[in-house]
């Protein structure tokens, strides 16, 4: 290998292969073309088209009607019976659980690491009494706290109808 001098001093080719350098000189028109003609084109291709951004958090965006986003737990339906978590791929919900006069068992802590969520839905479907949904929130983190209580996730969203 041998290093090439002047231009190419650092472009490493095999010995005996010569490389060249081509510089060109584009006309007015190409100059043109790239500067001003090719950007109006870009411009007037796009600016009849429907906008995709929107004005965040003033717009929100409309998503699908089975759009898997922030858990909710209608606690009163929780029987504790952790289906949920067994089902959970990340292993990622937590319950501790007593007895009830009514419902046999009822959770005292259900936590849901929602840092490590995949959304899959596995916990919602496993769920036999169909206390947790998953809602159309998806705004779910705070920087410094990533496991959803059971405050927040009996807290049902505002704009969120129940499905069950
Ligand atoms: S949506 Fe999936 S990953 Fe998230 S808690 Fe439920 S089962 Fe686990
Ligand atoms: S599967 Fe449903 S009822 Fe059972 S612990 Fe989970 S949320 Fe509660």
């Amino acid at each position: 290998m041998a290093l090439l001098e002047e231009k190419n001093e650092n472009i490493i080719v095999p010995e005996g292969v010569k490389i060249k350098n081509v510089e060109r000189n584009p006309s007015f028109l190409e100059k043109l073309y790239a500067g001003v003609l090719g950007g109006l084109k870009v411009t007037s291709e796009h600016i009849f088209q429907k906008k995709v951004t929107i004005r965040y958090p003033e717009e929100r965006k409309e998503l699908p009607k089975d759009y898997r986003g922030r858990h909710y737990l209608d606690i009163e339906k929780c029987v504790a019976c952790e289906f949920c978590a067994a089902a959970c791929p990340v292993d990622i919900i937590f319950i501790v659980s007593q007895p009830h006069p009514e419902k046999v068992r009822h959770p005292v802590v259900f936590n849901i690491d929602i840092l490590k969520c995949i959304f899959c839905g596995y916990c919602v479907e496993a769920c036999p009494t169909g206390a947790l949904q998953m809602t159309d929130v998806y705004e779910v983190f705070a920087p410094e706290r990533f496991i959803l209580t059971i405050d927040e996730l009996t807290k049902k969203p505002e704009l969120f109808e129940d499905q069950s």
